[in-house]
């Protein structure tokens, strides 16, 4: 970083054997690059650029290029890059350049990389055992309904590496609005996968109504299971509430939470065995440890108890609050759904480091949503098999952390840095673009889904009114 001043105390002849100095000195700013032109007292002209110019048929100031280009790989927003730059009066490139920079050369850069990696994925498993378990779940720009778009991904959950991820916009064929996206989601990324001759052998979601539907009808190929944490999180919810008008289900809350995922974990695939082990937690509260009513499950697995104080009476409002909680229809239907014990968990971790690509506060066009995801894609992929840290000393790296959960601080593992080279790569192929002056653009947005999301936003929104009578009619109404 240099300072004006100091720069204009370097500033003399360089002419050889002059260095006298420079008078009605100009100072031109494109951006990032500060130019200075002027003669000396002898006449001799000057000309000096803080930057090289890439030399393509725009010959842009190689570090407008690059400030672009990392904004965009870190991701950070032209929005942040400047407040941050405009604080302490730092030459930065402007709105339209950003965006310019970003559409001609980062777009159809992050496309190119993005598709030789998923093609390296894809090919190795020509080599792998056909059987493959995903898991799959969608991230939307926002919250509820208000939503525009949303990014599935589908991650392998032996080696946790994402498979497929399509981003889908609301518009778009099949996706009246933002209840449909999930769903578009997941089909185009098993369509990708069918291409690819990737046969899935069980797909892991959470319970989303629709997904259920669609992978009954149209992939009935597919086992299609639940995800176990998202079932135990809403018997959880709903025990909570049930304790808060039944004090004697409290002191049972965590054992019954155990007790389902002990069913799901011994219940060895079968249906029967998970819904009457699960269930059988309502004879044991009331101290019944033996029956003969079920198919499979006859008794508790455990040593001998004595919970005298706590065992509930049979057919009271608590025993009833909780079969209602137990044995809820759609839920024991749900169970034929969990008996692999599977789990969307690392998806759940992706899709928090998502986040960095796609600020929640912020708001990107269609193409840049894309060209995000396929980012965070990247960096999730190459960084998924990190090592434990290791200190300079040869020993491992933990930190201590407090964990809301259990109350007491636990015990963390740190791993190795990130790898970012692929950021590296990419600014290679950026430069490369500038100088060669590629003009193609990025593939990544659909002609003809762009006109229905158009279409679709016009039959919602009404044709756009002009902004000056819109503004006159405002100021009328205030007067
Ligand atoms: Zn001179
Ligand atoms: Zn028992």
């Amino acid at each position: 970083m240099v300072f004006e001043e100091e720069l204009m105390s370097l500033v003399r002849c360089q002419e050889v054997g002059c260095a006298l100095a420079i008078e009605e000195k100009q100072v031109i700013q494109v951006g990032s690059m500060l130019t200075i032109t002027g003669t000396c007292m002898k006449g001799h002209c000057f000309k000096w650029s803080s930057q090289p110019r890439c030399c393509g048929p725009k010959s842009r100031p190689a570090g407008n290029v690059a400030l672009a280009a990392a904004t965009l790989l870190t991701g950070n927003t032209q929005t942040t890059l400047n407040e941050m730059c405009n604080v302490i009066n730092l030459a930065t490139i402007k709105k339209s350049s950003f965006y310019e920079i970003q559409r001609d050369i980062l777009l159809p850069n992050i496309q190119k990389m993005y598709n030789a990696h998923i093609e390296d994925i894809h090919k190795a498993y020509e080599y792998l055992p056909t059987k493959v378990t995903v898991a799959g779940d969608a991230r939307h720009d926002s919250p509820g309904h208000s939503a525009e778009f949303g990014l599935y991904t589908i991650m392998d959950t032996i080696n946790d590496v994402i498979i497929s991820s399509k981003t889908v916009a609301v518009g778009e064929k099949d996706v009246p609005n933002s209840y449909w996206l999930e769903n578009e989601g997941l089909k185009r990324c098993l369509k990708e996968l069918k291409d690819c001759k990737i046969h899935i052998d069980t797909l892991v979601t959470d319970r989303h109504s629709s997904i259920a539907k669609t992978m009954r009808e149209k992939y009935s190929d597919v086992r299609h299971e639940y995800d176990i944490w998202h079932l135990a999180k809403s018997i959880r919810k709903k025990l909570v509430k049930a304790c808060g008008k039944h004090q004697e289900i409290r002191p049972w809350q965590k054992a019954i939470i155990n007790h389902f995922w002990w069913s799901a974990e011994t219940c060895n695939g079968s249906y029967t065995q998970f819904k009457e082990r699960w269930t059988s937690i309502l004879r044991h509260i009331v101290d019944r440890h033996k029956w003969i009513c079920c198919e499979e499950f006859h008794q508790c697995e455990h040593d001998e108890v004595d919970m005298s104080k706590l065992w509930l009476t049979e057919g009271s409002d608590a025993h009833r609050a909780l079969q209602v909680i137990v044995a809820e229809n759609k839920l024991l239907k749900d169970l034929e759904h969990a008996v692999e014990f599977c789990h969307t968990g690392n998806l759940e971790v992706f899709h928090s480091m998502l986040l960095k690509y796609m600020p929640k506060r912020s708001r990107f066009g269609h193409e840049c949503m894309i060209a995000r995801g396929m980012l965070a894609v990247i960096d999730h992929n190459l960084n998924v098999h990190r090592e434990h840290g290791t200190l300079s000393d040869g020993g491992k790296q933990y930190k201590l952390e407090w964990s809301k959960r259990s109350k007491q601080f636990v015990v963390k593992r740190i791993k190795e840095a990130k790898d970012y080279s692929f950021r590296e790569q990419l600014m290679i192929g950026v430069f490369e673009r500038a100088v060669n002056g590629d003009k193609s653009r990025s593939t990544l947005l659909d002609p003809e889904s762009t006109r229905l999301i158009e279409e679709h936003k016009k039959s919602k929104r009404g044709e756009k009114p002009s902004k000056e009578e819109a503004v006159a009619g405002h100021m009328s109404r205030m007067k």
